[in-house]
């Protein structure tokens, strides 16, 4: 069974992307209009109730926009804490998928569901890794470090999504107040490029079989596609690491490409 990703928007303006097999679509995050969605879709010959939920990583606007409009024709999945935070962010959530231990793992349709908990300043947030067969395709944004509960997660992903937010210097010279840019460079804040150069070349020293390497959560602020893309790029290929991985990026205005399991 064949996995697909795409990402529609990726960035502090908002998330979602869709991973799916011949059977079973299901969205991750709700960042996006859904007239935007809607458009997305219909390019890949779907409509919104095709859907089979959607799977939320944290309760920060970017990522649950629409998410009380998306809960109109699709299950949302996500831990009772950040279904609690959304909530309260005055979001009325229709349709909840039920799940018996959201941390445990779950199957939606013939995609398993895999999140693992993140470093972000949110109540509870998570990544996700998604498996159909032998296929597994993991995401992973919003946090502040990369921990080894979440390099174990994401390791053996053939589409891999890794935030690269920031070039470090570009956030430490720009205009962001202080207090922000403490923020991002915490713990619980965004992963800079070097840091997700490390990422990569530590996950392809032992996994030959990282088809995509998209990078998203970019900063518009802070970083450059073009920056991002060259420091991991690069990084790889001096490192002789990149093998025959394709490194990409995922941006705000646009959809990537669809990509599939080879
Ligand atoms: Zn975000
Ligand atoms: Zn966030």
């Amino acid at each position: 069974m064949g996995l697909k990703f795409i990402s529609f928007a990726s960035g502090s303006k908002g998330n979602c992307s869709l991973v799916m097999t011949d059977n079973t679509a299901v969205l991750i995050d709700a960042g996006i209009t859904v007239k935007r969605l809607t458009e997305e879709l219909a390019k890949l010959g779907l409509v919104p109730e095709d859907l089979s939920g959607v799977l939320v990583t944290h309760e920060h606007s970017d990522h649950i926009l629409s998410i009380d409009k998306f809960s109109e024709f699709t299950d949302v999945y996500t831990s009772d804490k950040t279904l609690k935070a959304i909530v309260n962010r005055n979001k009325t959530i229709d349709k909840v998928g039920e799940v018996l231990n959201f941390m445990y793992g779950f199957d939606i349709g013939d995609l398993h569901i895999n999140p693992f908990s993140i470093s972000h300043d949110a109540v509870d947030p998570v990544g996700y890794s998604i498996t159909s067969g032998d296929a597994k395709f993991s995401i992973s944004t919003d946090s502040g470090v990369v921990t080894k509960g979440m390099l174990d997660a994401i390791r053996d992903s053939n589409i891999l999504l890794l935030e690269a937010n920031h070039d470090i210097n570009m956030l430490r010279k720009g205009s962001y107040p202080a207090w922000l840019k403490q923020r991002i460079l915490g713990i619980r804040g965004h992963i800079c490029n070097d840091v997700t150069l490390n990422v990569s070349c530590n996950i392809k020293s032992t996994n030959g079989n990282l088809q995509q390497l998209i990078l998203g959560h970019i900063s518009q602020e802070n970083n450059t596609e073009d920056l991002a893309y060259k420091t991991v790029y690069n990084g790889l290929c001096q490192k002789d690491l990149l093998g025959d991985t394709n490194v990409s990026v995922a941006t705000q205005d646009c959809a990537t490409q669809l990509f599939k399991i080879l």
